[in-house]
C-alpha cells in the first residue's frame, strides 16, 4: 500500500473495526489516493457480503410528484414535462416479466404521487408477494399507519433517501419540507422491521467533506439496511440546472466508506453512477458495491421518469441490458444472487 502512513493507518482501523470519527472520515474524503480505500472496500464487500451481485428489478410507475425538490426534474413546479401514471395491471406485467428474467427483488418507484390510495397500492404489492420475491417501494414521505399497511401487505423494504444529513442544506434544497419529518419516517420504516435504505446525493452545490463525512455517520447510527448514492446531475426546468455536478470519484470514495464502516449492507452501484460514467457499474462494484438495479418498466415509460437527463436513454431491449449487466459482474469474477438478497448481517454471518 502506497498511501501516506495516518491514511493507511485510518483504512486499517476503518477496515478492522468499521469505525471512524468525522475528522477522521473528512481526511479519507479529501485524500488523493483513493485507491487504498477503494481495495480494502472491496476486501470486506467480498469478505461480509460475498461475490454475489443482487440483481433489483426497477419499475418507476408514476412520475407524478407533490414536492418540489430543487434538483430533481419530476419536481411538481416544472411543467415542462410530460407525466404519466401506469395502471396496476400494466405494473403487474412489467413485475411478470422482470420475473421471468430472473429478479428476485422487484422495487416499485414513483414521486410522491398521492393518487394511488394505500389500499391500492396494498393490493399491488400482495400481487407481486405472490410472484415469490422481494418488494420494495420506494414512494416517498408517509405516515407510520400508513407504512404499517403497506408491511402488512408483505413489503419487505423501503428506499427514503435522506439527500443530506445537513438541516440547513436540506432546508435550502427541499422547500415545504421537514427534514425532522423525514429522520421520523426513516425511523418509522426500521421499527416497523422493513430492511430500510436510504442514502445521499454528491456534489450538491454547498456540500462540503464534513457534510459527507456526516452523512455516513447518520448512516451509521441509523443502522440503515441499504445505502445508496450518487451523483448530483443538474437537470434542465430544475432551480439548479445552471450549477456543476458532482464527480464519480467523489461518489466512489463515499460508497467505499460506506462499505467499510457498515461492512454486511446492500450498497447499490446507482444508475446516476452509470449514467455519468460508461463504467460506472464496473468501478462501484470495486468499491464495494453488490447491488445493481435494472429498469424494468415499459421502454415509453423510461424516459419520460427525468429526475436528471441521460436517465432511461439508450435502454431499448430489456434482455440486452440484463444480459450487458450479467457479463460486466462475470468480468468482475463475481456472480449473479439467486436469493433475495436480504443483508445478510454481520452477526449471521458469526454464526455460520
Ligand atoms: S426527489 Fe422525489 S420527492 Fe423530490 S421532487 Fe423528485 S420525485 Fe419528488
Amino acid at each position: 500500500m502506497n498511501a501516506m502512513p495516518e491514511l493507511e493507518t485510518l483504512i486499517n482501523t476503518l477496515e478492522n473495526e468499521h469505525a471512524l470519527d468525522r475528522a477522521d472520515l473528512v481526511k479519507l474524503l479529501t485524500c488523493e489516493e483513493a485507491f487504498p480505500v477503494y481495495t480494502a472496500a472491496d476486501r470486506v464487500r467480498k469478505k461480509f457480503a460475498g461475490d454475489d451481485v443482487h440483481l433489483r428489478g426497477l419499475i418507476e410507475f408514476s412520475s407524478y410528484c407533490c414536492r418540489t425538490c430543487f434538483y430533481c426534474g419530476l419536481r411538481a413546479a416544472n411543467n415542462k414535462i410530460k407525466r404519466f401514471r401506469m395502471e396496476p395491471d400494466e405494473i403487474i406485467e412489467c413485475a411478470k416479466h422482470a420475473v421471468s428474467c430472473g429478479m428476485k427483488t422487484i422495487v416499485l418507484q414513483s414521486g410522491e404521487d398521492r393518487f394511488f390510495t394505500i389500499n391500492e397500492l396494498c393490493s399491488i404489492v400482495n400481487r407481486i408477494k405472490c410472484m415469490d420475491v422481494a418488494v420494495t417501494l420506494s414512494i416517498g414521505e408517509l405516515s407510520k399507519s400508513e407504512y404499517t399497511a403497506l408491511k402488512n401487505a408483505g413489503t419487505d423494504r423501503y428506499l427514503l433517501r435522506i439527500e443530506t444529513s445537513n438541516k440547513q442544506l436540506y432546508k435550502s434544497l427541499h422547500p415545504g419540507m421537514s427534514y425532522k419529518n423525514r429522520v421520523r419516517c426513516l425511523y418509522d420504516l426500521k421499527e416497523l422491521d422493513y430492511e430500510t435504505g436510504t442514502g445521499c446525493l454528491i456534489g450538491l452545490p454547498g456540500q462540503t467533506p464534513e457534510m459527507l463525512a456526516d452523512d455516513l455517520l447518520f448512516f451509521k447510527e441509523l443502522d440503515a439496511d441499504m445505502i445508496g448514492m450518487g451523483p448530483f446531475i443538474p437537470c434542465a426546468g430544475t432551480p439548479l440546472e445552471l450549477q456543476d455536478g458532482g464527480n464519480v470519484g467523489a461518489v466512489l470514495k463515499m460508497m467505499a466508506l460506506a462499505r467499510l464502516l457498515m461492512p454486511d449492507i446492500n450498497i447499490p452501484a446507482t444508475t446516476a453512477l452509470g449514467i455519468k460514467d460508461s463504467g460506472g457499474y464496473e468501478k462501484g462494484l470495486g468499491c464495494g458495491a453488490n447491488v445493481i438495479m435494472p429498469n424494468m418498466g415499459r421502454s415509453e415509460y423510461k424516459k419520460l421518469y427525468a429526475i436528471y437527463p441521460g436517465k432511461g436513454e439508450g435502454i431499448t431491449n430489456l434482455e440486452n441490458q440484463i444480459e450487458a449487466i450479467k457479463s460486466t459482474v462475470f468480468k468482475l469474477g463475481r456472480s449473479i444472487g439467486r436469493d433475495y438478497g436480504n443483508r445478510k448481517r454481520l452477526s449471521d454471518n458469526h454464526s455460520v
